[in-house]
């Protein structure tokens, strides 16, 4: 593996970035800017999104026949690597990272031919429903039931914390379709509209006020057989599947940026003793080490890009990655939150909504700080919780 950017890499950069400075206006740059949480709110992201597929950048990770631009795994990296540092809307992933590669490896040709454009201009917007009262680290054991009636299956139960679902047209889920025997041999996938009579979407509000996820209801909702993907009670393995691009990589270029601008916050901000922070040496030890774990994160995404390019799935890594990834994030949230001091504590809900113009107080980069250190606190637990990756770990690397 050869980090080195060359020649060729380096017209790219500059490709990449001179496109950065002209396609993303003001306004997508603050919606980027003032992100609390993984993604960007739908205006926001889809804007960007479709901007993105005119040029053909909107799937880097997707095969060419599908509509990918064919990079190479450097590429991408420069690719996502530019648009965190220009501070570019990030991109719901449940469409793009999520159930599009389900759709390219289970799907029939009719879903691969009508789903995968959708998702790939941005015309369809989904979440996930695999979540349920009682079944999150314990997917398996899920009861949202699905009962076959002619050519649909009926619905009833619901999902919770869906992300997004107050904004999705379409859901990709999990459904029981057998009772009897092993829990994980009763499930199936299911692609479903939103719209369909007998559903309804209830908010739920974060710890930071802002409103990300809902729980979902199904009551007796018609789901036409044609959405299911792979075979009956065969849906756990399509999940596990798509369980792996949940958890992988993406995630060292968000987490360099955030060091960065924590460095040149500590660089002009006054610390406790009248100097600058960044004098404070404590306080600069805590950079130095979390710079220390962006560094490790980087290389070991590099590892799992390269074997995603050989055609291999990212496997045990991806939740290495999300482990040290959402516990980095949440370190570097916790060191802004040091670094901004008391204007963390003033909540300014209205004024961080992106197409808000009403004054800040404090300084405009602290707008978000504390919202992004509440709602990132979920970040151990959304994806598979933190503890169930350190099981999976023990489990298929040191074969515990
Ligand atoms: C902000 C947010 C967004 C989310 N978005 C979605 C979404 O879009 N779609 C969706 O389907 N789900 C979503 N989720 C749900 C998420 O995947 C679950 O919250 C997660 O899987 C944990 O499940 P749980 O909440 O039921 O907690 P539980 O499974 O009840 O776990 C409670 C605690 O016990 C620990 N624990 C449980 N089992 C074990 C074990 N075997 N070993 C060690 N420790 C264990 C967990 O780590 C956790 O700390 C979201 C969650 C959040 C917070």
């Amino acid at each position: 593996m050869d980090l080195d950017l060359t020649a060729e890499d380096r017209a790219f950069q500059d490709e990449v970035r001179a496109f950065l400075e002209t396609s993303l206006t003001p306004e997508l740059r603050k919606a980027g800017r003032r992100t609390t949480s993984v993604f960007t709110d739908r205006d926001y992201s889809l804007a960007w999104q479709k901007i993105l597929h005119a040029r053909g950048w909107a799937a880097p990770a997707w095969p060419v026949q599908y509509g990918g631009p064919g990079w190479s795994e450097m590429q991408r990296y420069i690719f996502a690597a530019e648009c965190a540092r220009a501070g570019a809307p990030s991109l719901s992933p449940m469409g793009l990272k999520m159930v599009g590669p389900v759709i390219m490896g289970y799907g029939t040709d009719e879903q691969k031919a009508f789903f995968l454009p959708r998702i790939l201009a941005g015309e369809d917007y989904w979440c996930q429903g695999y979540s349920e009262p009682g079944s999150g680290s314990d997917l398996a054991s899920l009861q949202l039931s699905a009962i076959r009636d002619g050519d649909d299956y009926v619905l009833s139960g619901s999902k919770i914390w869906t992300t997004h679902a107050h904004w999705a047209n379409r859901m990709f889920c999990l459904v029981r379709t057998r009772k009897e025997g092993k829990p994980q041999a009763g499930i199936t996938f299911l692609l479903l509209d939103m719209t369909l009579p007998g559903i309804s979407v209830r908010p739920i509000i974060t710890l930071a006020g802002d409103h990300e996820v809902n729980q979902v209801f199904f009551d007796n909702v018609r789901v036409p057989v044609s959405g299911r993907v792979g075979e009956e009670n065969s849906g756990w393995t399509v999940a596990k599947y798509l369980l792996e691009f949940e958890r992988g990589g993406g995630s060292a270029a968000g987490l360099r940026v955030s060091l960065e601008r924590l460095r040149g916050l500590a660089r002009s901000e006054g610390g406790d003793d009248g100097g600058k922070l960044i004098e404070d040496v404590a306080y600069r030890g805590k950079l130095a080490a979390a710079g220390v774990a962006v560094d490790a994160i980087e290389m070991t995404e590099h590892r799992v890009l390269a074997a995603l390019a050989s055609g291999n799935a990212p496997g045990p890594a991806s939740s290495m990655l999300k482990t040290q990834g959402t516990e980095l994030m949440q370190r570097l949230d916790e060191l802004a939150l040091e670094g901004l001091g008391a204007y963390a504590a003033v909540d300014q809900i209205e004024a961080r909504a992106p197409g808000a113009n009403i004054d800040i107080i404090g300084p405009e980069h602290g707008l978000v700080t504390a919202a992004r250190y509440l709602n990132n606190r979920a970040a151990s637990i959304y994806g598979g919780s933190n503890e169930i990756q350190r099981d999976i770990m023990a489990k298929l690397v040191l074969g515990l």
